[in-house]
């Protein structure tokens, strides 16, 4: 079972960076959010971006073959340059038009461990694959270590670091005029996160970064996932609930002293496998994650 969990793992991490994807047959689609915000939908990380006299301002950019794409789309809404993009995490499926964005002379921002992890060699701990570093152009021009606040277009952006959740190297942009959040992979709406336990992400972490969200929220807030539809706030309590009821079961058959495989066929995620577990990863691998980052925790990542 542990085997195949692994081999999952490393079919998951292809697919992350979608090496296999035909890019020329994915479309970039416009979703409207609300003041002035979009989300652009293509392959990889949702995209959020807004338009206006300071220019266009962008977060996460996906994959480089698709940034004409990503370009075009933008140009349905606003004139001008791409100024600033700042990335929600390192990910490959979040950062990979930083190369060219920044050759063109966009202005790239993250969090201080993405700058880290994109200037690095990247060597996952099991599968012994090896990413090479990212060019130094794609590597964040500005970093922070808490946050930052962009006054663009009209609005305030509230760029905010919370620490050790999907990565350990996670931001969230908050609209505070357009009452948006880009919440980045902290927020999968409607299936199990990915939780990158090798680069420093848990899921006490995922969870507590949904709980800092949750109440400065409102009903009329839109949320704007790492993956997966617009999502409102009931939508995040949901997967609040889900998380919370997951990582509480597991904890306890870790307690008892079960095993990984123990854990997996006690299947502590079985009521809602039918929709959570038909996304992004199936229910063994998402409880594998969250094992390994009750278990292994305090050992992993950076910080
Ligand atoms: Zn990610």
């Amino acid at each position: 079972m542990t085997r195949s969990v692994l081999a999952v793992s490393m079919v998951l991490a292809g697919a992350a960076l979608a090496q296999d994807t035909d890019f020329s047959k994915v479309e970039v689609k416009v979703v409207p959010v609300a003041g002035g915000v979009s989300m652009l939908v293509g392959q990889g990380g949702n995209i959020g971006v807004t338009t206006g006299k300071d220019g266009v301002f962008l977060i996460d950019d996906q994959f480089a073959p698709l940034l004409p794409k990503i370009r075009a789309a933008v140009k349905t809404l606003g004139e001008g340059p791409i100024r600033f993009v700042v990335n929600t995490h390192f990910h490959g499926d979040h950062t990979g038009s930083n190369a060219l964005l920044g050759e063109a002379g966009t202005v790239i921002l993250a969090q201080e461990n993405v700058r880290k992890r994109l200037g690095v060699e990247r060597i996952n701990p099991r599968t012994k694959e090896r990413t090479p570093p990212s060019p130094p152009a794609a590597w964040p021009l500005v970093t922070y270590a808490d946050g930052v606040t962009l006054y663009l277009n009209g609005d305030e952006l509230e760029v905010t670091h919370v620490a050790r959740a999907h990565t350990d190297g996670d931001s969230l942009v908050r609209f505070r005029k357009a009452n948006v959040v880009h919440m980045g992979d902290v927020f999968f709406n409607g299936s199990y996160p990915f939780i990158d336990v090798d680069s420093g992400g848990s899921i006490d972490g995922t969870i507590a970064a949904v709980e800092k969200v949750l109440p400065s929220i409102d009903a009329g807030t839109k949320l704007i996932p790492g993956h997966g539809p617009l999502g409102t706030r009931s939508d995040l309590q949901t997967y609040h609930e889900v998380l919370v009821s997951i990582r509480d079961r597991v904890k306890a058959l870790i307690a008892q002293g079960k095993t990984l495989d123990q854990v997996i066929a006690a299947k502590p995620t079985a009521q809602w496998d039918a929709t959570w577990g038909k996304g992004f990863l199936g229910p063994d691998v998402f409880v594998s994650f969250v094992y390994r980052s009750l278990t292994e925790a305090k050992s992993s990542g950076q910080k």
